[in-house]
């Protein structure tokens, strides 16, 4: 981010403001953490702050600090409307693009607030007047700790900013272990735990709270995972059936797509999950080295994400959608082969 626009900010937030958070539609563990962390943060200064989720997010992420003060957009639209036609200054984080917002996007675009964009996905839209956009990050939880430092306020991170932020970077980063994760991100991690947050229970909360039906529905999609080893590609999909048989609950399905993608000789895995309600199949892909699951679901359906984490949707039904994947794939195959 530049010193000029960090001088800006520091201005504008020396006076109480008004001051709405948004993270992306169905957030995930760095969407939750960095816009609550960044709420704890500007909370110190006395703004009136409000973050307003979307969308609901899965109970795993419910237990952070700060959750109860979180409101649901598709819950609340009447007063969300109010606070951001009402906001001086609107933070978006962990997305680029305002669509990725659902519902909000017509009134968001709207707003006359300032706003500010944090985020690292590729390719962040022209809708901000100061962007601190880097795709090389971790997690947005690591941009918000380096924009905290950056006004010079490191010192302000108390336990509860820093738990928010050790769930946004250990979601975003597989509990440490994909390419993103850098000597600064454990640098930035040992520093969080030193301010207060329980490396331990933060992992526990997240990953250890499977219930029986979960790990079934995870079996079920084990069963039905297909192998295409001439394109070192892996996937899994689960049918709206399937979801009930489970008594599917939000964030159930989060995280399956990675045993496709631990296949030896895969580079490349997807999940498709379809969604009655919404009459949608819902992709999530992944990949291992320089094949582009970004360029893939920009490409083909209707999505976009990271190099190797990336989400898209369908319109047809889930059998058409897979025979489309698969009868995509081939031209791929040279990349997928050079891996
Ligand atoms: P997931 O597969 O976990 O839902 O998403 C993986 C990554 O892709 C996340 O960074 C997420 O923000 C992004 N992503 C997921 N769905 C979409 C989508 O429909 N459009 C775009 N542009 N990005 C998405
Ligand atoms: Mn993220």
């Amino acid at each position: 981010m530049k010193k000029q626009h960090i001088h800006q900010i520091k201005d504008l937030l020396a006076t109480p403001k008004k001051i709405v958070i948004v993270p992306h539609k169905n957030p995930d563990g760095d969407a939750i953490g960095s816009t609550v962390g960044l709420y704890h943060y500007l909370k110190k200064y006395n703004h009136l702050v409000t973050v307003i989720s979307p969308n609901d997010y899965p109970s795993f992420l419910k237990w952070v600090p700060g959750n109860e003060d979180v409101v649901i957009y598709d819950y609340n639209m009447t007063a969300c409307n109010t606070l951001i036609e009402e906001a001086d200054l609107i933070f978006t984080l962990d997305f680029n693009a305002l669509h990725r917002t659902g519902n909000m996007e017509g009134v968001l675009e709207k707003s006359k607030a300032i706003k500010v964009l944090i985020d690292h996905h590729q390719e962040p839209h022209d809708y901000a007047k100061f962007v601190y956009s880097d795709v090389s990050m971790s997690s947005t939880s690591q941009m918000v700790y380096h924009f905290i430092e950056m006004l010079e306020d490191a010192h302000h991170i108390n336990s509860n900013i820093a738990t928010c932020l050790y769930l946004g970077i250990m979601t975003d980063t597989g509990s440490f272990r994909f390419s993103s994760t850098t000597s600064t991100t454990h640098r930035i991690i040992a520093d969080l735990i030193d301010k207060g947050a329980n490396n331990t229970y933060i992992y526990n909360m997240v990953y250890d709270t499977n219930s029986v039906d979960r790990l079934q529905l995870l079996g079920c999609a084990l069963n039905n995972l297909k192998v295409l080893p001439d394109l070192r590609t892996a996937y899994i999909s689960l049918s709206q059936d399937e979801l009930n048989t489970y008594h599917y609950k939000k964030g159930d399905t989060e995280g399956v797509v990675n045993y496709a993608l631990s296949l030896e000789n895969i580079v490349f895995a997807v999940i498709f999950i379809e969604d009655k309600q919404e009459g949608i199949i819902k992709l999530s892909l992944r990949s291992k080295g320089k094949f582009s699951v970004n360029d893939f679901a920009r490409a083909h359906f209707n999505g976009g994400g990271h190099i190797n984490a990336a989400g898209g949707r369908s319109e047809i039904s889930l059998n058409e959608t897979i025979k489309k994947f698969i009868a995509i794939l081939p031209t791929y195959s040279k990349a997928l082969n050079d891996e």
